[in-house]
């Protein structure tokens, strides 16, 4: 792809910058970057990348971390528009870096909020279904959550609560027809159910989360599936096609396979400039094979660990990542990050679970995931 032209210099890891794209019609689409959580953290993501298309409607794609009010208003400002000429906010997914300035800038404006289908189910609150879910109390996303409760309450409750209160105007999925032309979507579950690419004149790609370069997503866990089985609309609970590891590799290959001559773009919500330097991604589904790869060998890594004698979990995760990874809340993270990949392991028969410890694992000798991992490869 083109590299986008920068209208506003930021940081080295592209906090605060804003660029511009042209697609062939002419349509201008801007980049703007929201700062977020990570920044002085030893591992930083990078902001949050929020895109403005100024075509037949003006269309805002995610609003950033929340507590970034202004931030988002004078980037606006820079391109010469304004909350009040904002269409429509799309929602790439329900995750705080996201939809986080949504509650506080959707009461400001007449725009209308269009998200997956799945979203108005994360958002709200299902304190009578429990079913094995760890934060019943915390709306439809944050039913897994493990982060300590002073945490939640300070960081997270507010916007949960506000964002409850928010209607969604337009339920998007694949079937349903967008009434913008040139805008169509795809659902891309997997990191979270909710999760969505948007495509502009069949020629750019936004992909949310789903798709990054140089890094790779946390899957959702395949286990969440049970605990929020009936907050999903009912089309969602027969079977599982929302959670886990091998759900969010069915959505790179449907990537891989949406457009066949290629997209001219694709705009990723995070990384997109790192480092000082653009990470453009050339082809989509060369980059959307490339993450199917990383999971094929992660798996392999893991099985290799496992495969002479049982290993605990925590055992699993030392050997597989550097200690710098693991710093911080960098470890709960490698854990469930591995766990994904031992969950779909362990549904084909190639882990086993060993005595009563749960987190005590082993490799049965058959490589059978691997094998239908890779029937997502070309
Ligand atoms: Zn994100």
């Amino acid at each position: 792809m083109k590299e986008p032209e920068i209208i506003v210099a930021g940081k080295d890891n592209g906090e605060d910058m804003v660029v511009r794209h042209q697609t062939s019609k002419g349509t201008e689409v801007y980049g703007m970057a929201i700062p977020n959580i990570h920044a002085d953290a030893e591992w930083d993501l990078g902001p949050t990348w929020c895109y403005l298309i100024l075509g037949e409607k003006t269309i805002l794609i995610d609003t950033g971390r929340f507590g970034n009010v202004e931030v988002l208003e004078s980037q606006l400002k820079t391109i010469g528009q304004s909350f009040s000429s904002i269409y429509a906010i799309i929602v790439s997914h329900c995750h705080e870096d996201h939809d986080g300035n949504l509650p506080d800038i959707l009461p400001l404006m007449n725009a209308e909020l269009w998200a997956h289908q799945v979203y108005p189910r994360m958002t709200s609150y299902y304190p009578d279904i429990t079913d094995g879910a760890f934060r019943p109390d915390l709306p439809g996303s944050c039913r897994s959550c493990v982060m300590p409760e002073e945490f939640v309450q300070k960081n997270c409750n507010s916007y949960h609560k506000k964002r409850s209160q928010l209607s969604i105007d337009f339920l998007v999925n694949d079937e349903f027809e967008s009434p913008i032309k040139d805008l169509s979507f795809a659902s891309t579950p997997g990191h979270s159910p909710d999760s969505i690419c948007i495509i502009l004149e069949n020629e750019v790609i936004f992909t949310g989360d789903t798709i990054l370069p140089g890094i790779t997503p946390h899957p959702s866990r395949t286990q969440s599936f049970e605990a929020n089985r009936r907050i999903l609309p009912e089309r969602y609970q027969k079977e599982n096609t929302t959670y886990g590891l091998m759900n969010y590799i069915k959505s790179l290959n449907k990537v891989a396979n949406l457009s066949s001559r290629g997209f001219q773009a694709t705009f990723t919500a995070h990384r997109l400039f790192y480092n000082g330097k653009f990470n453009l991604i050339h082809s989509t589904s060369d980059r959307a094979n490339e993450i199917i790869q990383f999971h094929i060998d992660r798996c392999l890594d893991i099985l290799e660990i496992i495969s002479s004698e049982p290993k605990h979990l925590d055992e699993i995760v030392v050997k597989h990542f550097t200690p710098t990874q693991l710093a911080g809340v960098g470890s709960l993270m490698a854990q469930n990050e591995l766990l994904a990949h031992i969950e779909i392991m362990e549904e084909c028969g190639d882990v086993r679970q060993v005595g009563k410890d749960d987190e005590l694992f082993q490799h049965t000798g058959s490589t059978q995931c691997l094998d239908l991992l890779r029937t997502y490869l070309p």
